[in-house]
């Protein structure tokens, strides 16, 4: 994998026959085989794979299927961004059961076998395959698939669930095409990974209340109309989802101050992290996507949440959301329209807000000073 040494794929180069216009299908039938050494190294170690009872999982970031695509580094990243269907057909021994974030069509029993068959519910970018003794708790679209020995622990889950959603409801409004949500349980130290209708999690989810703004995280992220900017995109929907995360930690966890904490908490990992990388200073936040510094998104990009949330109030925080959302999630949605409609809201400093947290680097400053979210804010209501 170019970009990567340590990452050994097999490539097929495809020659097609035809011309194909964009636009234009054409169908390519590809058998292949063989066997699974999973990641040990380098960029994908964090998420592993294996075939094997009581637990197997097939995922994207181990490439157990092919990709479209060079194989490049720069490949890797743009594949979130493209989006397919999926109709798979698992077959597994009959006391096994296969977990997918898509929609069962159908089981079928068979000389001591059980096949699943399941298809996408919304466009694609990647099919994750858990098996193993599951058991299922399903409640109005909300699918938990968990290890039997944790029963408890899904009961509490999908509470969580419920007022999660219920808050968001109230937030955001209602979601416009929710069919299903599926939460799949996986052994510690395999990755967690969040799909458009899935989240895999570890078990800790299950068992320790210390884990809820993970919920609460990858809930928020069913309101985030798909990115249309150049990939790959600067990702600030990760600073909204982990700034949404403390917030409702804040008032369904009773925790006063957490938020305030948490900016802090951000704030500091943002300068540490920054210390490490010379370019850090020079480089917006749009930029984010470009330069792969992903981890500025979710850091930063809380603080900009949670400076934009004070500066404008909860009620036009959670309508700028919710209208963002209910306007551009048919067709996806760029940074820059998201800034345009901060932008028109009808308070003061917004525009030197998103110049300098969008776009520009005086944010930068402003976090290395060490100043509070409540700081910054007095600059735009001076
Ligand atoms: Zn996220």
């Amino acid at each position: 994998m170019e970009g990567i040494p340590k990452l050994q794929v097999n490539s097929v180069n495809i020659k097609l026959l035809e011309k194909v216009e964009l636009g234009e299908r054409y169908k390519v039938n590809i058998s292949y085989e063989g066997y699974i050494l999973g990641n040990t190294d380098g960029i994908g170690a964090a998420y592993r794979e294996r075939i094997e009872e009581p637990f197997t999982i097939l995922r994207y970031e181990t490439f157990a299927y092919p990709h479209p695509g060079p194989p490049t580094l720069e490949n890797l990243f743009s594949v979130m961004f493209f989006s397919y269907d999926y109709n798979v057909k698992v077959t597994v021994p009959k006391h096994l059961v296969v977990a997918n974030g898509g929609e069962l069509l159908k089981t079928t029993h068979m000389d001591g076998q059980v096949s699943y068959k399941y298809r996408n519910i919304k466009p694609a970018w990647r099919m994750d395959f858990a098996i193993a003794s599951y058991e299922i708790l399903e409640e109005d679209g909300f699918k938990i698939f968990y290890f039997p020995e944790i029963e408890e622990g899904a009961d509490r889950v999908m509470g969580l669930v419920k007022k999660t959603m219920e808050l968001y409801y109230q937030w955001f409004g209602p979601l416009k095409d929710f069919i299903s949500f599926s939460i799949i349980q996986i052994p510690e130290g395999y990755g967690a990974q969040t799909d458009v209708t899935s989240v895999l999690q570890s078990g800790e989810v299950f068992t320790s209340d210390d884990y809820n703004v993970q919920i609460y995280h990858e809930l928020s992220h069913l309101w985030h109309p798909m990115e249309t900017e150049p990939f790959p995109p600067c990702r600030w929907n990760e600073g909204l989802a982990t700034f949404l995360q403390n917030l409702v930690a804040e008032k369904l966890d009773n925790k006063p101050g957490f938020l305030n904490r948490m900016s802090n908490y951000m704030k500091q990992k943002f300068v540490s992290q920054c210390k490490n990388r010379p370019d850090c200073m020079e480089t917006p936040l749009i930029d984010y996507g470009q330069t792969l510094m992903f981890d500025f998104s979710y850091n930063k990009g809380m603080i900009l949440f949670h400076v934009l949330y004070e500066l404008i109030g909860h009620d036009a925080f959670m309508n700028l959301i919710g209208s963002y959302y209910n306007k551009y999630y048919q067709t996806g949605g760029s940074t820059h329209e998201l800034t345009a409609m901060i932008k028109e809201l009808p308070y003061e400093g917004l525009s030197r807000f998103v110049d300098e947290w969008f776009y520009g680097v005086e944010s930068n400053e402003y976090l290395f000073q060490g100043m509070s979210v409540e700081e910054i804010v007095a600059i735009y209501k001076r």
